[in-house]
């Protein structure tokens, strides 16, 4: 069986193969590993997986490296030599992209922008952010062998919002040549099982659209924003407040840099001055019950003024 995968498996790799998961926080980085390392456990590989959790438990960088093969000695993959790059957000897959294999490595990103509290250093509202500004056009001409997901949404059709990762790993599964039934029976044994149902139609939604995108031109998939004319998105910043989840702790109405929050009769945070909030996320961060998630809409384009 062993020997039968590794005649299959470089379909777009060969063995030793070194896999580096990176995103932030919350993202669900840690469950992509857990699933390809355990899978090929399974399929009888030497299998190493390291991981670096970021400070915090929401937003800070998190990166975890799986490597497999006949031998594997190092647990952590040196830069230049990754095979997959898979990132589940827009910075990170480019922080990381030297460790990316120069001419064969496949780079695998969530289209996901997660814009840190201190790219947010002009607290104004639409004010320019200390944030990637490279366009989806630009990297994928760099890379060959790239595809540019927009997994959320996928998941969110899919029925399961925070299933990025999954559909991720959809994508990865069409780089490896394991047998989708294999990858399909570890997500199963991995995720909770309400879940199991909306994560197999996410992994499924990846596969199709990672097939899909090998269809066709990378460069003519993605929109041009590398010109002159480049221009940034104006983000209109929402807060979707779960508010069986809040326990009135106030940490974000004290922390929020435009006190725009406060907590209403209930105890309850309320958003109560709307205009003022620059969508700087430091609520959604700083809150130990993830019941602030912040959405930067984007409601049209303005020249970024280059
Ligand atoms: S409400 Fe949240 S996102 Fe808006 S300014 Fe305050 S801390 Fe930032
Ligand atoms: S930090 Fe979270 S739990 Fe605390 S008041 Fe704000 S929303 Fe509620």
């Amino acid at each position: 069986m062993k020997q039968q995968l590794k005649e299959e498996l470089p379909s777009k790799v060969t063995g030793p193969c070194n896999v580096l998961v990176v995103g932030v926080g919350g993202q669900g980085v840690v469950m992509i590993s857990k699933v390809l390392s355990t899978l090929c456990q399974q399929q009888g590989f030497v299998v190493k997986q390291s991981e670096v959790h970021g400070m915090a438990k929401r937003g800070g960088s998190v990166f975890s490296h799986v490597r497999f093969g006949d031998h594997i000695y190092s647990p952590t993959i040196p830069e230049g030599e990754a095979d997959i790059i898979v990132a589940l957000e827009w910075a990170e897959g480019l922080r990381w992209l030297p460790y990316l294999k120069s001419e064969t490595g496949t780079l695998i990103v969530d289209t996901q922008q997660i814009v840190p509290p201190f790219a947010c250093r002009d607290r104004r509202v639409n004010a320019r952010l200390g944030y990637v500004d490279k366009s989806l056009k630009e990297i994928i001409e760099q890379i060959p062998n790239s595809m540019a997901i927009d997994a959320v949404d996928l998941a969110t059709d899919a029925g399961v919002p925070k299933a990025a990762n999954t559909v991720l790993l959809g994508a990865l599964s069409t780089a490896l040549n394991f047998d989708p039934e294999a990858w399909k029976a570890v997500i199963e044994d991995t995720v909770p099982p309400k879940t199991i149902s909306g994560n197999l139609q996410a992994f499924e939604s990846g596969r199709s659209r990672s097939l899909a995108l090998e269809q066709e031109i990378p460069s003519e998939s993605y929109p041009d924003k590398s010109d002159a004319t480049r221009q940034m998105p104006i983000y209109k910043p929402r807060l979707e407040i779960t508010g069986d989840w809040c326990k009135s702790c106030d940490i974000c109405v004290r922390f929020c840099p435009e006190r725009c929050l406060r907590l209403d009769k209930q105890q309850i945070v309320e958003l109560f001055e709307p205009d003022l909030c620059t969508g700087c996320r430091m609520c959604e961060w700083l809150c130990p019950d993830f019941a602030i998630n912040v959405h930067l809409d984007t409601e049209h384009t303005i020249e970024s003024g280059k």
